[in-house]
């Protein structure tokens, strides 16, 4: 079997990472500026979905930054930057449902998300401990602790992987809602798609540099252990 360079493997998803974040970028600010033909703003859009999906428990705040928009199941808040909550563009409301997406599947203990939930302290553990871990290994030479760092790094790649099902499935629920609540006409509902198929393709392009990642501490291990 041919093996690729793990380097240029790693350059290959740094350029698909690169793209994707220009990608999400500019269909965001492409459709910030197309207002959708019900003139809703993002903010009343979550309100009206969550109360429609019997979630009138959930709180919706704006947050600072761009891009920043989150649902976050501990205190049930669902945040919206500043430029989305407002807005009354397709890539707004189009944010808004998404948002809307996540606190359904923590309402319904959507599987895929319970599990990314649990994964998050071994992840903010693990994730600085691992590369810790491995620079100690390089420094010693001691083999046991590439391994240590080398399974704590797979469990954060296991958290973005396990991410993906959570995103698409938060976009595919968004896109289901805004259709059959009539927020969206037809043509706003592409736009609505392309901008959370763009937001959906950076997690795409962050699990593929992990993969990448991963392969390369891997053959490292085996180099070091031959
Ligand atoms: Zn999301």
């Amino acid at each position: 079997m041919q093996y690729i360079d793990p380097y240029t493997l790693l350059i290959i998803a740094m350029i698909i990472s690169f793209y994707a974040q220009i990608k999400v970028q500019s269909t965001f600010k492409r459709y910030s500026s197309v207002r959708c033909n019900k003139g809703y703003t993002a903010a009343q859009v979550a309100r009206y979905l969550l109360d429609r999906s019997g979630l009138n428990d959930v709180k919706i705040e704006p947050v600072a930054g761009n891009l920043t928009d989150h649902y976050d199941p501990r205190d049930k808040t669902l945040r919206l930057s500043q430029s989305v909550y407002n807005s009354n563009s397709v890539a707004a409301v189009g944010v808004a449902a998404h948002e809307t997406g996540h606190a359904i599947q923590h309402d319904t203990g959507y599987a895929p998300l319970s599990i990314r939930n649990s994964l998050v302290p071994v992840v903010n553990f693990g994730s600085n401990a691992s590369w810790l871990l491995i620079i100690l290994a390089l420094i010693t030479g001691i083999q046991p602790l590439l391994n240590l760092g080398i399974v704590l790094f797979s469990a954060a790649v296991l958290f973005q992987l396990i991410t993906l099902p959570v995103e698409f499935n938060a976009s595919n629920r968004a896109l289901g809602l805004l259709e059959s609540e009539g927020i969206l006409y037809n043509d706003e509902m592409d736009s609505a798609r392309k901008v959370l198929s763009a937001a959906a393709f950076t997690y795409v392009a962050a699990a593929i540099i992990s993969i990448v990642q991963l392969i390369r501490l891997l053959s490292m291990s085996r180099r070091r252990s031959d």
